[in-house]
């Protein structure tokens, strides 16, 4: 199959799924807000309308899933939507979750069929934690973390951003906490996206501050190849383990992005920063074959532009890209929303 390619021969290859824009957690980097303006319940597409959509999907050229949120383990029965889309002719079925609940679930989340899981994992300090999401809920996400692997969940990374002056003290401990537990930790810097209303560049420890930082406590750093489009790039220290860099803001990697993103109640975004995106939502609603989904997808994605981290990267002055009350207005701007 030839695969299907946009503006500047992208390919479709990568969705990321939030099945929910509902959080447990109220992190300092995504919801800051006191209050938040909801998507309707009965907007938010069915396990059934899902799966029809990702088959659309896959028959393109998407052969990785994600699943993301909001925290995508407060969807009731989320393992019947992962039994489902196990059935897909998927390389790569992975799901994103901030842990909280992953000790009553992580097991049946492995039966129904998920391949990989990232835990997010901010800080090794509870009361650090306390402070950046809102919640006191650190013991609950490191216990998650252990259920997580005593699932079988083998290849199980960790996500952390990094905000100066909040955690940026923590790189190395994390590394070490990862090697310990036979997870790889990906560090990601602090990115200016909808719900990041307190974003400031000096607030961002840059992939360069970071390697610099890690190098004077563990030695020479070596890069490792890269082995697909995925953004996280991955290094070896010099005793043997890896971590990865997601830098999102000092080096973006919209050259070689694959990824599209559904929200919850199918708006279909080819950007983490996209203004517009496709109602999936109203198309199937209104009776849409599987032909015309893939026809209105295919005409998407040909005419597909996009690479909003370049576009900020280059603003003269950056500020967030949204306040509060313009999220308000457009919840689907919402990092939470978009899924991350
Ligand atoms: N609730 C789940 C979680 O936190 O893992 C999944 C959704 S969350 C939106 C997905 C990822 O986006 C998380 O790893 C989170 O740390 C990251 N994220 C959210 N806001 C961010 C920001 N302003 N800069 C960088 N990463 C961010
Ligand atoms: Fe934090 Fe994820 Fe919830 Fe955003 S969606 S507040 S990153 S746990």
């Amino acid at each position: 199959m030839h695969p299907l390619l946009d503006h500047f021969g992208r390919p479709l290859r990568n969705l990321r799924l939030s099945v929910t824009d509902r959080c447990n957690l109220r992190c300092s980097y995504c919801m800051p807000e006191a209050d938040y303006v909801w998507l309707p319940k009965s907007d938010v597409l069915t396990f059934e309308e899902i799966d029809r959509l990702v088959s659309v999907f896959t028959a393109l050229g998407v052969d990785k899933v994600r699943l993301t949120g909001g925290e995508p383990l407060l969807r009731a029965d989320l393992p019947e939507l992962i039994a489902l889309l196990a059935q897909r002719p998927l390389r790569d079925l992975a799901m994103t979750t901030n842990g909280v609940l992953l000790t009553q679930h992580a097991a049946a989340l492995r039966s129904a069929g998920l391949h990989r899981l990232t835990v997010s994992l901010d800080t090794l300090d509870p009361a650090t934690f306390a402070l950046l999401t809102r919640r006191d809920d650190h013991a609950r996400v490191l216990a998650g973390i252990e259920a997580a692997r005593a699932a079988g969940f083998g290849e199980l990374k960790l996500d952390t951003v990094v905000i100066a002056g909040v955690n940026d003290h923590e790189l190395v401990p994390l590394v070490e906490f990862g090697a310990r537990i036979g997870a790889e930790v990906r560090f990601i810097e602090y990115m200016d996206v909808g719900g990041a209303t307190r974003w400031r560049l000096d607030r961002v420890v840059s992939r360069q501050q970071m390697l610099q930082r890690l190098a004077q406590h563990f030695g020479p750093i070596r890069e490792l190849p890269r082995t697909d489009a995925a953004p996280a790039e991955r290094f070896a220290l010099p005793d043997g383990g890896t971590f990865g860099i997601i830098a999102s803001v000092t080096q973006p990697f919209c050259a070689t992005c694959d990824r599209a993103r559904l929200t919850a109640d199918g708006m279909w975004f080819l950007c983490l920063y996209a203004e517009r995106g496709t109602d999936l939502r109203r198309l199937l609603r209104a009776g849409a074959s599987d032909a015309d989904l893939a026809g209105a997808l295919a005409a998407a994605w040909r005419q597909r532009q996009e690479r909003g981290a370049e576009v900020r990267a280059g603003l003269r002055e950056r500020t967030p890209l949204a306040a509060a009350d313009r999220l308000r207005q457009q919840p689907h701007l919402e990092m939470h929303t978009r899924g991350g």
